[in-house]
Protein backbone atom coordinates (compact mmCIF):
# COMPACT_ATOMS: atom_id res chain seq x y z
CA UNK A 1 0.00 0.00 0.00
CA UNK A 2 1.54 3.37 -0.60
CA UNK A 3 0.84 6.19 2.00
CA UNK A 4 2.15 8.60 0.60
CA UNK A 5 0.34 10.32 -2.60
CA UNK A 6 2.30 9.97 -5.16
CA UNK A 7 4.27 13.16 -6.69
CA UNK A 8 2.27 13.10 -9.74
CA UNK A 9 -1.52 13.67 -8.35
CA UNK A 10 -0.90 17.25 -7.41
CA UNK A 11 0.88 18.26 -10.61
CA UNK A 12 -2.38 16.72 -12.51
CA UNK A 13 -4.78 18.50 -9.89
CA UNK A 14 -2.87 21.48 -8.87
CA UNK A 15 -5.96 23.57 -7.89
CA UNK A 16 -6.76 20.96 -4.95
CA UNK A 17 -4.93 21.06 -1.56
CA UNK A 18 -2.67 18.19 -1.23
CA UNK A 19 -0.34 19.69 1.29
CA UNK A 20 0.43 23.24 2.99
CA UNK A 21 4.10 23.77 1.76
CA UNK A 22 5.76 24.91 4.98
CA UNK A 23 9.41 25.04 6.89
CA UNK A 24 7.95 24.62 10.05
CA UNK A 25 7.51 21.11 12.01
CA UNK A 26 3.19 21.31 11.16
CA UNK A 27 1.09 18.36 10.52
CA UNK A 28 -2.00 18.81 9.30
CA UNK A 29 -4.37 16.04 10.86
CA UNK A 30 -7.64 15.20 8.82
CA UNK A 31 -10.36 12.39 10.36
CA UNK A 32 -13.21 11.79 7.58
CA UNK A 33 -16.81 10.56 7.49
CA UNK A 34 -17.76 11.52 11.65
CA UNK A 35 -18.98 12.80 13.56
CA UNK A 36 -20.08 9.47 15.49
CA UNK A 37 -20.56 8.34 19.35
CA UNK A 38 -17.40 6.34 20.21
CA UNK A 39 -14.58 7.06 17.58
CA UNK A 40 -15.24 10.75 17.53
CA UNK A 41 -15.20 11.31 21.36
CA UNK A 42 -11.92 8.95 21.28
CA UNK A 43 -10.19 11.10 18.81
CA UNK A 44 -11.24 14.37 20.73
CA UNK A 45 -9.70 13.23 23.70
CA UNK A 46 -6.29 12.54 22.17
CA UNK A 47 -5.99 15.08 20.38
CA UNK A 48 -6.82 17.45 23.55
CA UNK A 49 -3.94 15.26 25.44
CA UNK A 50 -1.66 16.77 22.98
CA UNK A 51 -3.05 20.06 22.68
CA UNK A 52 -3.53 18.86 19.48
CA UNK A 53 -5.92 20.61 16.30
CA UNK A 54 -7.11 19.16 13.54
CA UNK A 55 -9.95 19.23 11.06
CA UNK A 56 -12.54 16.91 10.88
CA UNK A 57 -14.57 16.58 7.54
CA UNK A 58 -18.31 15.33 8.35
CA UNK A 59 -20.74 13.74 6.83
CA UNK A 60 -24.11 15.71 6.61
CA UNK A 61 -26.55 13.13 7.71
CA UNK A 62 -23.78 11.75 10.75
CA UNK A 63 -23.79 15.68 11.56
CA UNK A 64 -27.81 15.49 12.38
CA UNK A 65 -27.38 12.34 14.13
CA UNK A 66 -24.58 13.82 16.50
CA UNK A 67 -25.23 17.26 17.11
CA UNK A 68 -24.07 17.17 20.07
CA UNK A 69 -20.60 15.64 19.43
CA UNK A 70 -20.17 18.07 16.15
CA UNK A 71 -20.73 21.14 18.33
CA UNK A 72 -18.07 19.58 20.53
CA UNK A 73 -15.64 19.44 18.02
CA UNK A 74 -16.40 23.41 17.05
CA UNK A 75 -16.12 24.23 20.39
CA UNK A 76 -12.50 22.47 20.90
CA UNK A 77 -11.20 24.73 18.46
CA UNK A 78 -11.13 22.17 15.28
CA UNK A 79 -11.68 23.28 11.96
CA UNK A 80 -14.78 21.42 9.86
CA UNK A 81 -14.82 20.65 6.52
CA UNK A 82 -17.75 19.17 4.22
CA UNK A 83 -17.85 15.64 2.90
CA UNK A 84 -21.18 15.54 1.23
CA UNK A 85 -24.75 14.89 2.97
CA UNK A 86 -24.61 10.80 2.07
CA UNK A 87 -20.79 10.66 1.33
CA UNK A 88 -20.84 10.29 -2.49
CA UNK A 89 -18.50 9.26 -4.84
CA UNK A 90 -18.59 11.74 -7.06
CA UNK A 91 -17.37 9.30 -9.94
CA UNK A 92 -20.30 7.44 -11.24
CA UNK A 93 -22.72 10.52 -9.62
CA UNK A 94 -25.09 12.83 -12.07
CA UNK A 95 -23.44 16.22 -11.62
CA UNK A 96 -26.34 17.93 -10.27
CA UNK A 97 -27.08 15.44 -7.47
CA UNK A 98 -23.86 15.30 -6.33
CA UNK A 99 -24.15 18.96 -5.96
CA UNK A 100 -27.10 19.47 -4.61
CA UNK A 101 -25.44 16.98 -1.99
CA UNK A 102 -22.81 18.77 -1.43
CA UNK A 103 -25.31 21.81 -0.41
CA UNK A 104 -27.36 19.73 1.53
CA UNK A 105 -24.49 19.31 3.93
CA UNK A 106 -23.70 23.05 3.70
CA UNK A 107 -26.63 23.28 4.75
CA UNK A 108 -26.36 21.06 8.01
CA UNK A 109 -22.76 22.34 8.97
CA UNK A 110 -23.42 26.03 8.63
CA UNK A 111 -20.77 27.84 7.18
CA UNK A 112 -17.36 26.00 5.99
CA UNK A 113 -15.40 26.49 3.07
CA UNK A 114 -13.49 23.62 3.13
CA UNK A 115 -14.61 20.14 1.17
CA UNK A 116 -12.91 17.17 1.21
CA UNK A 117 -14.35 14.95 -1.94
CA UNK A 118 -15.90 10.92 -0.72
CA UNK A 119 -12.83 8.35 -1.50
CA UNK A 120 -11.22 11.03 -3.21
CA UNK A 121 -13.30 10.86 -6.32
CA UNK A 122 -14.20 13.68 -8.02
CA UNK A 123 -14.53 14.77 -11.18
CA UNK A 124 -12.93 17.48 -13.23
CA UNK A 125 -16.28 18.96 -13.93
CA UNK A 126 -17.59 18.92 -10.73
CA UNK A 127 -14.31 20.57 -9.06
CA UNK A 128 -15.29 23.33 -11.47
CA UNK A 129 -18.80 23.48 -9.45
CA UNK A 130 -17.07 23.73 -6.70
CA UNK A 131 -14.65 26.38 -7.12
CA UNK A 132 -16.18 28.57 -4.11
CA UNK A 133 -14.80 26.02 -1.71
CA UNK A 134 -11.00 24.81 -0.78
CA UNK A 135 -10.87 20.98 -1.94
CA UNK A 136 -8.55 19.59 0.55
CA UNK A 137 -7.21 16.27 -0.55
CA UNK A 138 -4.52 14.63 1.30
CA UNK A 139 -0.53 14.03 0.63
CA UNK A 140 -0.52 11.21 3.73
CA UNK A 141 -3.54 8.34 3.42
CA UNK A 142 -3.46 5.89 6.72
CA UNK A 143 -5.51 2.91 5.19
CA UNK A 144 -6.91 3.02 9.00
CA UNK A 145 -10.89 1.78 7.47
CA UNK A 146 -8.84 -1.02 5.22
CA UNK A 147 -9.53 -4.98 6.52
CA UNK A 148 -6.55 -5.54 5.05
CA UNK A 149 -4.45 -2.90 7.32
CA UNK A 150 -3.76 -4.11 10.80
CA UNK A 151 -2.46 -2.06 13.56
CA UNK A 152 1.02 -1.77 12.99
CA UNK A 153 1.66 -1.75 9.79
CA UNK A 154 -0.94 1.17 9.60
CA UNK A 155 1.05 3.21 12.02
CA UNK A 156 4.59 2.67 11.04
CA UNK A 157 3.17 3.43 7.13
CA UNK A 158 1.89 6.79 8.60
CA UNK A 159 5.06 7.72 10.20
CA UNK A 160 7.29 6.86 7.68
CA UNK A 161 4.79 8.79 4.81
CA UNK A 162 4.48 12.09 7.08
CA UNK A 163 6.81 15.08 6.58
CA UNK A 164 6.38 18.81 7.31
CA UNK A 165 3.36 20.53 6.04
CA UNK A 166 1.84 16.63 5.84
CA UNK A 167 -2.26 16.59 5.34
CA UNK A 168 -2.83 13.09 7.01
CA UNK A 169 -5.82 11.62 6.68
CA UNK A 170 -7.56 9.31 9.48
CA UNK A 171 -11.50 8.13 10.03
CA UNK A 172 -13.25 9.07 13.16
CA UNK A 173 -15.62 6.13 11.56
CA UNK A 174 -16.78 2.35 13.47
CA UNK A 175 -14.69 0.55 10.27
CA UNK A 176 -11.64 2.22 11.19
CA UNK A 177 -11.82 2.46 15.18
CA UNK A 178 -9.40 -0.94 14.94
CA UNK A 179 -6.79 0.44 13.50
CA UNK A 180 -7.35 4.15 14.54
CA UNK A 181 -7.31 3.91 17.93
CA UNK A 182 -4.57 1.95 18.23
CA UNK A 183 -2.50 4.58 15.19
CA UNK A 184 -3.36 7.94 16.72
CA UNK A 185 -2.51 8.17 20.09
CA UNK A 186 0.99 6.42 19.34
CA UNK A 187 1.46 8.66 15.67
CA UNK A 188 0.37 12.12 17.85
CA UNK A 189 3.21 10.72 20.85
CA UNK A 190 5.41 10.31 17.80
CA UNK A 191 6.03 13.63 16.48
CA UNK A 192 5.15 15.17 19.84
CA UNK A 193 8.17 14.24 20.98
CA UNK A 194 9.96 15.11 17.70
CA UNK A 195 9.14 18.73 18.38
CA UNK A 196 5.93 18.68 15.87
CA UNK A 197 2.53 20.78 16.49
CA UNK A 198 -0.36 19.88 15.36
CA UNK A 199 -2.61 22.70 13.49
CA UNK A 200 -6.32 22.58 11.92
CA UNK A 201 -6.84 23.96 8.05
CA UNK A 202 -8.52 26.93 9.70
CA UNK A 203 -6.50 29.82 8.61
CA UNK A 204 -6.98 27.77 4.32
CA UNK A 205 -10.86 28.42 5.28
CA UNK A 206 -10.37 32.36 6.74
CA UNK A 207 -8.33 32.86 3.53
CA UNK A 208 -11.01 31.38 1.12
ZN1 LIG B 1 -15.19 9.60 3.54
Amino acid sequence: MIFRTPFILPLLYPKLIWRIPTSEDIIYLTFDDGPVPGPTDFVLEQLDKFNAKATFFCIGNNVIQNESIFRKIVEQGHAVGNHTQNHKKGWGTPNDEYLNDVIACQKTMKATTLFRPPYGRIRRSQIKQLDNYKIVMWDVLSYDYSNAMNRDRCLQGVIKATRKGSIVVFHDSYKAEKNMTYALPRFLDHFTQNGYKFESLSELEENA
